[in-house]
């Protein structure tokens, strides 16, 4: 369906997506747990409840807060480098832990298998990649393989020359090992020279409790009790101000949220946004409003829009999670739209979409630069995710696209909103 020209327009003219984005940057990485994610909550159920003239609903996630207490990597002469504990990482030894790095390049499974006899008792050294791409091996599965492998630490390098690289270590129970996103320069400096390994030493001391946070929901009921979801994260990371991912993804949503909020209540269905929480520690907060749905409410809901990372690349992908009908209804719509998207099917759990789809609900993430190596979203991770990579023009386009396959997903007949529901 085509998204009335009138709708479009009220998109394409609102000037706050960009102010709205810099409001949410404005609170800083939004890290969970911190002033600056809870600072951009509040911030977000005001702008949302200003969109829709709807109170949102604060649902609390309870969650194993960690946080670091002090971080240091040293070089054996004592030299510091910069580091970015892992969001989880088990602390060091007290005293610190002093190893030989062992550079496994890349850090596939083959890399592993080929240094498994080094490992033991030593720190393994990877590379940060791409995200977005077909082909990328998660960071916290290199992170498991060097738990596995017996690794006393975990190193990993980011892309960015000057900066280092953030993200989860992905670890959920009490075993674990120190682990820092490190510089490329450092990551240099510690490659075995003349086949001699380098030494250096991890301090690294953090703090777990049990904390809460609040995903914000806010429903603006269709004509029949069932809903389209169309949610994007407010949690980030501290090194940058989480600008890509994901206040892209939450200003396009007000954005759509705007537009449509007067027009769904002559829907068949109506909608649910949500702006979930703690998604960057393993996806938590979705997690939580996902096994919080009884059976009935999960049929109650026809498709998941997920936004996360939508700016930095005008080239958009979906992310289908292997729901097979979803590609061709989702290129309909962007084409009686006149726009183009991508469509990659296997699931891929980077974000919330991927809770839904475990739980069968029709889900996709929508994010921009997939499989595009130099699109801006090379920087997610990075300090350079920051407002200057996202482009007004990119916001309005994921906000109208969002909008135009709510609102014909809204209205979609029964017979098809079910076969959105078939896998292989
Ligand atoms: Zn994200």
């Amino acid at each position: 369906m085509r998204l009335d020209p009138k709708l479009a327009f009220r998109i394409d003219s609102d000037s706050l997506p960009m102010q709205e984005l810099a409001a949410i940057c404005d609170c800083g990485g939004r890290l969970a747990g911190s002033d600056s994610e809870r600072r951009a909550v509040e911030l977000v159920a005001r702008l949302g409840e200003k969109a829709s003239d709807i109170a949102p609903r604060r649902e609390p996630v309870p969650y194993r807060g960690w946080k670091t207490i002090h971080a240091a990597l040293r070089l054996a002469d004592g030299t510091p480098c910069d580091c970015y504990p892992l969001l989880f990482s088990s602390p060091a030894p007290r005293g610190g832990l002093t190893a030989e790095v062992v550079d496994l390049g890349r850090g596939a499974p083959e890399d592993f298998d080929r240094h498994k006899a080094d490992l033991p008792g030593r720190i393994a050294l990877v590379r940060h990649e791409l995200m977005f791409a077909s082909r990328t091996i998660h960071r916290s599965r290199k992170y498991r393989m060097a738990v596995d492998a017996g690794a006393a630490g975990f190193l990993i390098a980011g892309p960015l020359p000057g900066a280092v690289v953030a993200g989860s270590s992905g670890r959920t129970g009490p075993d674990g090992i120190p682990a820092l996103g490190i510089s490329p320069e450092t990551a240099a400096r510690l490659a075995a020279t003349n086949g001699k390994r380098t030494t250096v030493n991890i301090e690294l001391d953090t703090a777990e409790a049990p904390v809460e946070a609040h995903n914000l929901v806010f429903d603006l009921p269709g004509k029949e009790a069932e809903w389209v979801v169309l949610c994007a994260h407010i949690d980030g990371h501290e090194v940058s101000e989480s600008a890509i991912d994901n206040a892209s993804g939450v200003a396009a949503v007000l954005a759509a949220m705007r537009c449509l909020a007067p027009e769904f209540c002559h829907f068949r269905r109506g909608l649910r946004v949500i702006f979930f929480n703690v998604e960057e520690w393993a996806l938590t907060g979705s997690a939580h409003y996902v096994a919080g749905l009884s059976e009935a409410e999960r049929e109650k809901i026809a498709l998941v829009i997920n936004l996360d990372s939508v700016a930095g690349s005008p080239h958009l992908t979906a992310l289908t999670s292997g729901f097979t009908a979803l590609g061709p209804f989702l290129q309909g719509v962007a084409a009686n739209n006149g726009t183009s998207l991508a469509i990659h099917l296997p699931l891929m759990q980077n974000s919330d979409h991927a809770n839904f789809a475990a739980a069968g609900i029709p889900a996709f993430r929508l994010v921009a630069g997939f499989d595009e190596p130099e699109a801006e979203l090379r920087h997610l991770l990075t300090p350079a995710d920051s407002r200057d990579k996202v482009r007004p023009d990119e916001l309005h386009k994921a906000a109208r696209l969002a909008a135009a396959i709510a609102t014909t997903a809204a209205n979609a007949s029964p017979d098809e909103a079910q076969a959105w529901r078939n896998r292989d």
